[in-house]
């Protein structure tokens, strides 16, 4: 799913509130010992509570998962560099030209010259790209224990992937640059709408037409699960009438669910690792945090402040890209605004805002995470079972992070702020204590 997740990391990915609660945490054998309760009372200590939680995870287990989400950091460095270079590359020695010319002999029809460029376009730059591809999403997961794919079946999605690429990509790319090439000087204006609307179109059918070509989807049948998750979402105004259950577990032992679609076909999904690995009051919580983005309707806000973000960088793409060409744009042989061939520099221009606005797209993201996460608190009233998922998700995402580094790198809270969060609840709601989860080992202890 990496390729069409970078593919739409400009338009999708910003608006998707998807992927919530991951986790590969086997349910150990045997009882760790427990860490020191904390009793919910008048006199509950909400961050000795906090630190009895966090010290569920082994020393080790916590050392592996700081290493792989730090490393994390890393790559978005890197992954900003390789596309900044091999898009240099292509404009530098004009195979982006190259190809503009290619499309332009096999058609005279000018939507198609777009479309044929792009797929060249796609194609050589995923190819250039592989081996980051490959380390970052094959190697480096099963090195953490993080994927459950062999070779084959991986690369047969990352195929996928690169169909959808194509499709999708050219719908958007095929329009802008007819747009630009009628509107001229206000381009960028229209530009950043067409783009927002694209995206809402990928959010709408993705559920339908896209997630099934990755996973199997089917409704929840388990009475003991859905009986509850259906009560909690009437009591919460929201018309459910299915929950969807997907096969993640042949990616990986992750546990989590979504929101996903827009309109008719906005839908909460959960993962199979989910209903194999927690407990009823965890599955609670965390459907209480996804009810929570659909009531406090976090897709179209995101919309909105993802609109914002996206129309700033279409300006900052009309200004860098006029500039860019007054001075290189004869040597790359890229004859204006309209030309095809200046994508690669619409691509350097685009990353380079977002990999600058990260901490500002994370913290829009985080904000409503957060949001839901209260939401879910009160609307499943399961402290201990929040705090328990949390942890789950610490295999992944470092736990206990600096607050600059929450800031700058985390698009979910931390495992600290999210359990602090669900203690601080539970400090006002003494009853809601569930020793059993408070007991319960979430780790083997590797
Ligand atoms: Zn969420």
């Amino acid at each position: 799913m990496d390729r069409a997740r970078q593919f739409i990391a400009l338009t999708v990915v910003l608006f998707s509130l998807a992927a919530t609660a991951q986790t590969s945490a086997p349910v150990p054998a045997a009882a760790p010992p427990a860490a020191s309760r904390a009793v919910a009372g008048p006199a509950f200590d909400v961050n000795a509570a906090v630190e009895a939680y966090l010290a569920k995870m082994p020393p080790a287990q916590r050392a592996r998962s700081d290493a792989y989400f730090e490393g994390g950091y890393w790559l978005q460095l890197w992954g900003f560099l390789c596309t900044v270079l091999v898009m240099w590359l292509l404009l530098r020695f004009r195979w982006s030209a190259r190809m503009r010319d290619l499309a332009e002999r096999l058609t005279r029809f000018r939507p198609l010259q777009t479309a044929l460029y792009w797929l060249q376009f796609i194609v050589v730059v995923s190819v250039i790209t592989f081996p980051l591809s490959l380390y970052q999403g094959y190697f480096r997961e099963h090195k953490y224990g993080l994927l459950n794919q062999s070779f084959g079946p991986w690369m047969s999605e990352q195929m996928i992937g690169l169909l959808i690429s194509i499709v999708l990509g050219g719908i958007l790319v095929v329009p802008l640059f007819a747009l630009v090439r009628r509107l001229g000087r206000n381009w960028w204006v229209w530009g950043a709408g067409v783009t927002m609307v694209f995206s809402m179109f990928v959010i709408l059918i993705a559920p339908v037409y896209i997630f099934p070509l990755f996973n199997q989807y089917t409704t929840l049948t388990d009475a003991h699960i859905k009986d509850p998750i259906l009560s909690m979402a009437r009591a919460n105004g929201i018309p459910a009438r299915d929950v969807y259950e997907f096969d993640a577990s042949k990616q990986s032992n992750r546990v989590s669910a979504n929101v996903s679609g827009f309109g008719g076909t906005l839908r909460i999904s959960l993962n199979d690792n989910l209903l194999k690995r927690c407990t009823l009051p965890e599955i609670e919580t965390t459907m209480g945090h996804e009810m929570g983005h659909y009531v406090l309707n976090h897709a179209y806000k995101g919309v909105v402040m993802y609109g914002v973000v996206i129309v700033i960088a279409f300006a900052f793409l009309n200004w860098g890209i006029n500039r860019s060409l007054a001075r290189w744009g004869k040597q790359w042989d890229v004859r204006g605004i309209g030309d095809v061939a200046v994508l690669p520099l619409a691509v350097l221009l685009f990353s380079a805002y977002f990999f600058v606005l990260t901490p500002v797209t994370n913290t829009i993201s985080r904000n409503m995470e957060y949001e839901a996460d209260l939401y879910g608190l009160n609307a499943a009233q399961q402290p201990d079972g929040e705090a328990n998922v949390d942890m789950l998700l610490g295999e992944y995402r470092k736990l206990d992070p600096s607050p600059l580094e929450e800031f700058l790198f985390y698009d979910h809270p931390s495992g600290r702020t999210r359990i602090t969060a669900a203690m601080r609840w539970q400090a006002e709601h003494p009853e809601r204590t569930l020793e059993d989860e408070m007991a319960r080992p979430l780790f083997d202890g590797k």
